[in-house]
């Protein structure tokens, strides 16, 4: 499970709320038999006892025992420097480095990314071409009201000095336009993703089934370990019995790859993902208040571009999805 984690977050770059997502879907149950949240994934994969460590001093008193007498002491937390930190302790999940990197990758997540300074950004920019030369249609504020996005007519000239003829419009004409036609997209997709559903869902119960397997075997290498700390095992029959699971864990995980990559392949999974996409975007557009900036990313996350033309008062607008 937690290379599994780290695999999806490091690796293939997915945002923790989609993997928790995604778990959810398949109905794995998260470590205390719940369900998956981002920041679940996130305490997992920052955990340090993956690294091979095992930190004592983090705390004292008697509040880990069970029976409470009257004179036991609350529990006092440590400051992070006065942890006892030993590393190498036992066979690390992670490495050094992978460790590094899901700490970049979450402090990523959480500092906001710099604004871009220079060209000022609208809902629409770079998102509207000129369905009678191609070019990208410049679009910005009406110099006499700041309120009011406009479409520029298409700025192109041929080599002969001749205008593109297109007209430019409203931008909140093709703001509409797009939220319309993302209903219908939504429910085309919705309506066929249903039918393929049941076609995946042996290859689902398949994945479950392994990842039930997977942590099955992850519990049993923490048992190990406990027994080892019990004195119940020695060194060597611990690093026997551990080398076994590993062999079996291995054989699970190679398993769980090629089933994920034949999920991944189908195109259920991709127009899940995009509903998924079609979802966040509602979510944010419902909510308002976004900055222009914001508006141009959530558009951005969902179409390639629109196709714009218009004569008089006949528009006629495209719409490409991504
Ligand atoms: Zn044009």
């Amino acid at each position: 499970m937690y290379r599994y984690l780290l695999q999806k977050i490091t690796v293939e770059n997915l945002p923790a709320d989609h993997v928790a997502w995604d778990l959810n879907r398949q109905g794995v149950p998260s470590p205390r038999n719940g369900r998956w949240y981002g920041n679940t994934i996130q305490r997992i994969l920052l955990d340090e006892t993956h690294l091979g460590m095992v930190i004592s001093n983090k705390s004292a008193g008697d509040g880990h025992k069970v029976k409470r007498s009257k004179d036991s002491k609350d529990v006092i937390y440590f400051p992070r420097e006065e942890w006892v930190i030993v590393e190498n302790c036992h066979e690390a999940v992670k490495t050094e480095k992978e460790h590094a990197k899901v700490q970049m990758f979450f402090s990523r997540v959480i500092t906001t990314t710099p604004k871009k300074r220079g060209s000022r950004i609208y809902p629409l920019s770079g998102l509207v071409k000129c369905a009678r030369c191609g070019h990208t249609m410049v679009v910005r504020y009406r110099s006499d009201n700041k309120t009011i996005g406009q479409i520029l007519p298409c700025w192109y000239k041929d080599k002969y000095g001749t205008k593109c003829s297109n007209s430019g419009g409203k931008s909140m004409i093709a703001q509409t336009f797009i939220l319309g036609e993302l209903a219908l997209y939504e429910k085309e997709l919705r309506l066929s993703t249903s039918g393929d559903i049941a076609d995946n869902k042996s290859l689902v119960k398949e994945i479950d089934m392994t990842l039930t397997e997977i942590s099955k075997l992850e519990r049993k290498v923490t048992k190990v370990n406990e027994l080892v700390e019990e004195e119940f095992y020695t060194m060597i029959e611990a690093r026997q019995r551990k080398a076994e699971i590993k062999v079996a864990l291995d054989s699970a995980e190679t398993k769980l790859n090629l089933l994920q990559l034949k999920l991944d392949n189908s195109k259920e999974m991709t127009d899940i993902e995009r509903l998924n996409i079609i979802d966040k975007f509602q979510v944010q557009i419902t909510k308002g208040n976004l900055t222009d900036t914001e508006l141009n990313e959530l558009y951005k996350s969902i179409i390639s571009h629109i196709v714009w033309n218009r004569k008089d008062d006949t528009y006629v607008i495209e719409v490409n999805f991504l």
